[in-house]
């Protein structure tokens, strides 16, 4: 497998950190892009001790992803995978949030992660084509959920936006497919300061009673495992369709 170039997004936490280890380790040189700079930057320090290749980029996907693409390419020459993972969580009572502040979701993870695709998509036509684009969705996606309205209507998007660019791009060669963790243990766990993998109920319903039959949160290596077997592209007729990583969680019910 030929070494490729790389951007994650939100790189600098959680699975976005863990898909960009997991890519540099695999000999990729990887743009490790993230809005907040001391964390891309503390991820590619993780990944130059590990002899890996990166650099870090503070980048907001809502508004630079063009920067992104030209770091990428005057860094490494090529783009040749992208990973959508920047994403934000907070409760949003869909009666009361003003909304402006329901849609900074909406805005940050399906338009952030549609800029990008068309910067990154544009990239990997003129330079002939081919490439790998990988989006990351959510099992809300797919799922009703309170306070949620805002994040799992952005996710829906994401899904669609998978399966739509899926069948513009293949004609250009680049693959568009989709990963939806279930519960992840990362910082976006954490809601107004409580890991909600730690709280009685969790424990109780999820783990207890099996709700997640292999009964624990994921690791971000556990779904970065999967983002990386999509973003090298090993799997030449896999196209258009988002593989659901959750421990089991939404085969209950
Ligand atoms: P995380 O640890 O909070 O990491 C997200 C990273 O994205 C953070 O470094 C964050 O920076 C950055 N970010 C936020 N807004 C950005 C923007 N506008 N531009 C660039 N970077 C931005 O979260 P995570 O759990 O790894 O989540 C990664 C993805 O997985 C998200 O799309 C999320 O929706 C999805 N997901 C997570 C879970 C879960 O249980 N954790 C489950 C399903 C899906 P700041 O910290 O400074 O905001």
């Amino acid at each position: 497998m030929p070494t490729q170039t790389a951007i994650v997004t939100g790189a600098g936490s959680g699975i976005g950190r863990a898909c960009a280890h997991q890519l540099a380790a695999k000999g990729h040189a990887v743009v490790v892009a993230d809005i907040n700079e001391a964390a891309a930057r503390s991820v590619v320090a993780e990944i130059v001790q590990a002899g890996g290749r990166a650099t870090a980029l503070q980048a907001d996907v809502r508004h630079d992803a063009q920067r992104m693409v030209d770091a990428a390419v005057q860094t490494y020459g090529a783009l040749d995978i992208l990973v959508n993972n920047a994403g934000i969580f907070y409760p949003a009572d869909f009666l009361t949030t003003p909304f402006e502040d329901w849609h900074r979701a909406v805005d940050v993870m399906f338009y952030g992660a549609t800029k990008c695709s068309r910067a990154a998509a544009q990239q990997m036509v003129a330079q002939g084509g081919g490439g790998q684009i990988v989006n990351i969705s959510s099992v809300n996606a797919f799922l009703g959920a309170p306070l949620s309205s805002h994040y799992n209507t952005a996710k829906g998007a994401i899904d669609q936006l998978t399966r739509c660019l899926a069948v513009e791009l293949a004609p250009h060669r680049i693959l568009v497919n989709g990963v939806a963790p279930g519960f992840v243990e990362t910082p976006m766990a954490v809601v107004d300061g409580v890991n909600e993998h730690s709280t009685q109920d969790f424990k109780q319903f999820y783990v207890q009673r099996r709700r997640i039959p292999l009964a624990r949160p994921a690791e971000p290596d556990e779904i970065a495992t999967v983002v990386t077997f999509l973003a090298e592209g090993t799997a030449t007729y896999l196209t258009g369709h988002t593989i659901v990583v959750d421990g089991g969680l939404t085969v209950t019910f």
